[in-house]
């Protein structure tokens, strides 16, 4: 299954998946995520948002959009077929004015995920290493602190453990001011599935999980960015 979505992309001339498909990919590597659904018309949206369950959120898919909320191709927290048909009007309108070029598939359809502890989990090919894994934590953190931690691919639950420990921000995972904790355990098992899974598939040149919201008893990747060598 997931040999067919990096064939399909490929036989379409596309590098960059679609969220779409890449959280198949992820999926399948026993990643938890968000339904996701593609609707290519305002009626599609209602009905697939029908489908899914109110709360959703819809984003643009296009292979060419990277940053989906720069040119207003987000929208979350939509609780009925009005919001939904609005939402998707406006994603329309706004991603043909701040990237006219860009060749539009749809948008997706996903479940609207409650609140969590954002993390972000990345991988990519270093010249001299080949594949390495990032971890950080969402937000600025990553964006202002560059709080992040690195290791070579594959990595041993040891490695993902001291991967999350050395992080500045590490007691913002523990609860802090009665926010609720992050399950440790469960985001070195992301770190180590995320690895095996770049580690198996050589064709992967980049992944993205940005970000994966953190509970006490779970997470949920609500972005996935995954890019195929040329
Ligand atoms: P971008 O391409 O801009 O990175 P994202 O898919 O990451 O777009 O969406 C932007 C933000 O919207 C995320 O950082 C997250 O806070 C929120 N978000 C996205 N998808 C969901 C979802 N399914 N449930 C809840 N929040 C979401
Ligand atoms: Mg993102």
């Amino acid at each position: 299954m997931a040999a067919d979505v990096i064939a399909q992309a490929r036989q379409a001339g596309r590098t960059q998946l679609t969220e779409i498909e890449a959280k198949e990919l992820i999926r399948a590597a026993g990643i938890p995520t968000t339904a996701i659904r593609l609707a290519t018309t305002r009626k599609e949206a209602v009905e697939r948002s029908r489908e899914i369950g109110f709360p959703v959120v819809l984003k643009v898919v296009s292979p060419d959009v990277v940053h989906k909320s720069d040119v207003g191709g987000v929208k979350v927290g939509l609780n009925s077929a009005a919001a939904v048909e609005r939402a998707f009007g406006d994603i329309m309108a706004s991603v043909k004015l701040h990237q006219p070029q860009a060749k539009v598939m749809g948008v997706s359809v996903q479940t609207m995920a409650r609140p969590g502890l954002e993390v972000i989990v990345g991988t990519s090919k270093d010249a001299q290493f080949g594949p390495v894994i990032m971890f950080g934590l969402g937000g600025i953190l990553v964006e202002v602190l560059k709080d992040v931690s690195f290791r070579i691919v594959p990595i041993e639950r040891r490695d993902a453990r001291q991967m999350i420990h050395e992080l500045k921000g590490f007691p913002l995972l523990q609860g802090y001011r009665g926010q609720e904790p992050a399950n440790i355990p469960m985001l070195e098992d992301l770190l180590l599935k995320v690895s095996a899974f770049v580690d198996q598939r050589p064709e992967i040149k980049e992944m993205d999980l940005n970000p994966v919201f953190a509970y006490k008893d779970g997470l949920v990747a609500v972005d996935a960015r995954v890019v195929l060598e040329s």
